[in-house]
């Protein structure tokens, strides 16, 4: 579904993305792991066009997205983002953030998109939220909404920068129940996380990213129990 071929980015004389290879599978899950500013949210940003690549291509579904006749609104509609901070609209009430997209893009009428939210705010365990506005709502609630509010474009692709980075350890686990039962449904999804536990679990690939190239990428049994890059160990090492 996605080939990533060659990937570079650069900002300014600052070379981080430096050569990456990637195919991602339909119904495959990713997990993306790695220390700090070694080029993992640039990727994903990369696979949305929220950044220009500087150099490579990048195919979803055999259409390159960094053509310059690509259609970058087709593009978005294809791929749902969830980032660390939930980036929801605070004038907005719950539903209306995740109707929002999709009636004005004319995806949906009015209706079809209150139908569609009810039901995706069931699905995230938050049906009495609707009527109300993210600031009276917890981080992992407003995690929550944000997964809601991008399926509602009807993605192929999710991806997810450190959903619950933000959170306290106690909202973890239902953010990661809602990722968990989406990957069970067999949604695509690139997952940068800190979450080894749910890698491990969920991930049927995991890529170790570090110094702006993929250090290893294998089965999340492998990558945790047997890594066979010296630099996958030493990451390792320190977040077990
Ligand atoms: P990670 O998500 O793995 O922590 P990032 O992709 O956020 O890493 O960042 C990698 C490097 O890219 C960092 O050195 C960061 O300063 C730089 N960087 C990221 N985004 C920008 C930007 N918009 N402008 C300039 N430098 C950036
Ligand atoms: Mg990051």
């Amino acid at each position: 579904m996605i080939k990533i071929n060659d990937l570079h980015k650069s900002f300014g004389d600052n070379q981080v993305l430096k050569g990456i290879d990637a195919h991602i599978n339909h119904g495959e899950v990713v997990s993306v792991i790695g220390p700090s500013g070694s080029g993992k949210s640039t990727f994903l940003r990369c696979i949305n066009l929220l950044e220009q690549p500087t150099l490579g291509d990048i195919l979803i579904d055999d259409q390159s997205i960094t053509a310059t006749d690509a259609c970058v609104d087709k593009l978005r509609q294809k791929v749902g983002m969830v980032f660390q901070n939930f980036n929801l609209f605070p004038h907005k009430t719950v539903k209306q953030n995740i109707m929002l997209a999709p009636v004005k893009l004319g995806l949906m009428t009015a209706q079809q998109a209150e139908t569609e939210a009810n039901m995706l705010l069931e699905q995230v365990g938050l049906k009495d939220k609707a009527s109300a506005y993210p600031s009276s709502l917890s981080g992992g609630q407003k995690q929550r909404v944000a997964i809601a509010r991008a399926l509602a474009m009807k993605p192929e692709l999710m991806l997810f920068d450190e959903p619950t980075s933000a959170l306290d350890p106690e909202m973890v686990g239902d953010v990661l129940d809602v990722m968990k039962s989406l990957a069970q449904k067999g949604m695509t999804m690139v997952i940068v996380t800190h979450e080894m536990g749910f890698a491990r679990d969920v991930s049927d690939r995991v890529i170790f990213m570090d110094g702006g190239v993929i250090v290893e990428s294998c089965e999340p049994e492998i990558l945790f129990s047997a890594p066979k890059q010296l630099r996958t160990q030493e990451f390792l090492s320190k977040v077990l």
